[in-house]
């Protein structure tokens, strides 16, 4: 895996699109087939490459949402309404098109079945996305490995996933799903609130559990909860964060 991570890092692969499913109203599923992929560790993105015919490349990175499946990976994409890439991943990229993408990229914001301490995820947004190849990968492994997911959305329509993780919180054991709705909540939770000490003092492991904590979201997020987690005792260096921004 180790060499296979290196060589994917610095070789451009053609993928061709398999399969599309809308998320949520504004985020996509795009599953890839990669011939030759090495195979990843959730957590782990890569890089996409799209170049016009006149030559004009531009690149952006996303996180790989499933767990690995041999030559096939998702990617879970939300639609910035003035992006350049990602409109065109959402809306304009069909099954049996194809883009170049290289990796997979990362070995810090990983987790590994062997790790048996407790894991605190937290995501904002399409933060979700390699939280989301962590649980589906405890799952594919039948790890016992106790996940707290601490989920921070706008609204109840922005849950990605909603289906699968309602599912999961009931059939998985050891998976605990708190959500947190920031603009508008459902009927019968909390008000709308933005996710705090509170918050995570009482949803996330204690520090004195040891667990590894795995951060991701856009960079104004990923920092406040980062900064709650050292405030509430934890190892700095068990808190690991990835930035969208
Ligand atoms: C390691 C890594 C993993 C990532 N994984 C994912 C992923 O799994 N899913 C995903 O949807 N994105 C992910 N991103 C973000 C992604 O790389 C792009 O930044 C994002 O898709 C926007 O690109 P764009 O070309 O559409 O917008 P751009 O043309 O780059 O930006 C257009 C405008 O939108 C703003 N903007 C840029 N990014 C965001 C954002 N994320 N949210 C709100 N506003 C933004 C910019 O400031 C600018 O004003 C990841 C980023 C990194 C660094």
């Amino acid at each position: 895996m180790a060499r296979a991570a290196v060589s994917g890092r610095l070789t451009w692969r053609v993928a061709e699109l398999a399969e599309v499913t809308d998320i949520t109203g504004s985020a996509r599923s795009l599953v890839f087939d990669v011939p030759g992929w090495p195979g990843h560790l959730p957590g782990q993105h890569v890089d996409v490459r799209l170049t016009a015919e006149d030559g004009y490349s531009v690149q952006r990175s996303y996180s790989i949402s499933s767990a690995p499946d041999g030559e096939r990976f998702e990617l879970s994409v939300q639609r910035v309404a003035d992006g350049e890439v990602s409109p065109y991943l959402c809306d304009v990229l069909s099954p049996g098109d194809q883009v170049e993408l290289r990796g997979p990229v990362g070995g810090w914001f990983v987790w590994r079945a062997t790790d048996q301490a407790p894991v605190t995820l937290v995501a904002g947004g399409s933060g979700i996305a390699p939280l989301m190849a962590m649980i589906r990968t405890r799952a594919a492994e039948g790890s016992r490995v106790p996940f707290r997911l601490i989920y921070s959305v706008r609204t109840p329509e922005d849950v990605y996933y909603a289906d699968e993780l309602r599912r999961r919180a009931r059939e998985d054991n050891g998976l605990d799903v708190h959500l947190v709705h920031t603009r508008r909540s459902p009927e019968g939770a909390p008000p709308p609130g933005r996710l705090g000490l509170a918050t995570l003092n009482t949803h996330a492991w204690p520090a004195d559990f040891a667990p590894n904590v795995f951060v991701c979201g856009p960079t104004g997020f990923v920092e406040t909860v980062s900064d709650i987690f050292v405030a509430l005792g934890h190892d700095p260096r068990r808190v690991r964060t990835e930035r969208f921004g």
